[in-house]
């Protein structure tokens, strides 16, 4: 997997010690492994689902498990120190970014990342009408990363071989 770019968005995320207290809140202990999920969460850009972040993390921490990595997210979701949501693709996703903010997601290697919305929210429609109260919305524009993009380029330069990856797959 490709890394992903440093976005220019300076993330927002909260220090050691605010982790340190949130955990001890909820009755768990900071230890130097939940310190190191909520460090490596706080460094990605592309929304890891639970194994993904597991993979990343568990070189630099010996003996970390996936339950631990699963659980230290659930306590880090329950204090507001990171976001969990449900892509498209059906899988729950985790982000150090805990403020208002939409995605896109790549239908070729399924990265997710923040979406740059330049100022088009008053274009949702949030009004509260007769039969339904708007509470919220989510956008996930779905579309091929240049990675992707290249791969495909790169696979179609001898001649078409197979089928073309980008007109491939969903539409919505
Ligand atoms: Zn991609
Ligand atoms: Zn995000």
């Amino acid at each position: 997997m490709r890394k992903p770019p440093r976005s220019a968005v300076r993330r927002p995320f909260a220090s050691l010690a605010v982790l340190d207290g949130a955990l001890r809140a909820r009755g768990a202990r900071p230890t130097r492994q939940r310190r190191a999920i909520f460090s490596a969460l706080s460094e990605r850009l592309d929304h890891p689902t639970a194994e993904a972040l597991y993979r990343g993390v568990r070189r630099r921490v010996p003996g970390l498990s996936l339950a631990t990595v699963y659980t230290t997210l659930e306590v880090l979701v329950e204090a507001g120190l990171a976001g969990r949501f449900i892509g498209a693709d059906g899988v729950a996703h985790y982000d150090a970014r805990t403020d208002a903010h939409d995605h896109r997601r790549c239908l070729g290697c399924g990265r997710i990342d923040d979406l740059d919305r330049h100022g088009q929210n008053e274009r949702i429609p949030m009004q509260p009408s007769a039969d339904f109260q708007p509470m919220g919305y989510r956008i996930e524009v779905t579309g091929y990363c240049a990675g992707c993009l290249e791969a495909a380029g790169a696979r179609r330069e001898p001649g078409p071989t197979g089928p073309d990856p980008i007109h491939q797959g969903e539409t919505r």
